[in-house]
């Protein structure tokens, strides 16, 4: 529907382009038709009035070819048309992957999931880089620095020190610049898989129950809480400019998400393989010996997320209040 939007837009512009000419070319005439220019003049401001974007331009410079689309501004009637159909009557939790660094599940209104795992990998994978030269670099500039100062505390650093520092500040600038960058990709991704699925309110894990995920620190993409935070960030603001109250987000506590089955509630296993039974630490996979429940185990902690919404009471130890019998998983 927005493709077709666009080339109606197109059309527009390629009619207001060639009435402007005309009208240009009638009032150049020193004889022109009154009648017809108040024609074109009233068929040019119509066709103003009902263009809303650019269309589509295709450019050469040199040896480049640019094709630049912009894009519609989000107008009320096209949210409607686009968006409003039918209503929003799912749920949808979103966790920090072990094995991609977000992944979404989607409960719908006939009590079916929808699961996504959101994946970047070369942007994850240049910021590991990034990451690990700052550490390279901080521990230099330490070791030197302290060097330094102890044979000649009174002079100010010399130059090859003072070099790296402007290499970490710059590495660090890039590190920023990045998490950017992966929060918008990632948010954008999200918030389109939410909208798909017509869901009504997004549960996150909270920011002040954030911490590593024990026993998979080396597996795990481990997000900073500064990128969840600006991730969460992006989906409040996506789902705000499509028209949810508040961005139709809430911040739950994830406490045992991870642990607990999301078919049966009781506790499960980290199995190796979609298809083995046998406890292994670390696992990629969920197995519930109650319910035989097998599940990718990012997928199950998102589908959990979801669960705690049910439970009362919002703020730390949610999740514990409501469920004592959990007390004994720790
Ligand atoms: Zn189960």
């Amino acid at each position: 529907m927005l493709f077709e939007d666009m080339s109606a837009q197109l059309i527009t512009t390629i009619a207001l382009h060639y009435a402007t000419r005309e009208l240009t070319s009638l009032l150049s005439k020193k004889d022109s038709d009154s009648e017809k220019v108040t024609r074109l003049r009233e068929e040019v401001k119509r066709l103003r009035a009902s263009r809303r974007c650019a269309p589509p331009r295709v450019q050469q410079r040199g040896n480049k070819v640019i094709l630049t689309i912009p894009f519609l501004s989000a107008s009320g009637e096209l949210l409607d048309r686009v968006l409003q159909q039918g209503a929003r009557l799912a749920y949808a939790g979103v966790d920090r992957g072990l094995r991609c660094p977000v992944v979404v599940s989607v409960l719908d209104e006939d009590s079916a999931y929808h699961d996504r795992q959101v994946r970047y990998e070369h942007l994850f994978t240049r910021r590991t880089m990034l990451r690990q030269r700052t550490r390279e670099l901080s521990s230099q500039i330490d070791r030197r620095k302290n060097n330094w100062e102890r044979k000649r505390p009174r002079l100010t650093c010399p130059a090859h020190i003072l070099k790296r520092e402007r290499e970490l500040t710059s590495v660090w600038r890039k590190v920023r610049r990045l998490d950017r960058e992966i929060a918008h990709q990632v948010a954008a991704e999200t918030v389109w898989f939410c909208e798909k699925h017509g869901v009504k309110t997004v549960y996150l894990e909270d920011l002040r129950f954030f911490n590593g995920k024990g026993g998979m620190r080396s597996h795990s993409w481990n997000l900073s809480t500064n990128l969840w935070g600006l991730i969460q960030e992006g989906i409040i603001y996506r789902r705000k400019a499509l028209g949810h109250s508040r961005g139709g987000v809430w911040t739950v506590n994830p406490a045992w998400t991870s642990q607990t089955c999301s078919e049966c509630g009781e506790r499960g296993v980290r199995v190796e393989g979609s298809e083995s039974v046998e406890e292994r630490k670390g696992g990629e996979y969920f197995y519930c010996p109650q319910c035989q429940t097998q599940l990718h185990a990012d997928i199950n902690a998102a589908r959990n997320i979801i669960k705690v919404r049910k439970k009362p009471s919002a703020g730390p130890g949610r999740t514990g209040q409501q469920c004592p019998e959990m007390s004994n998983f720790q």
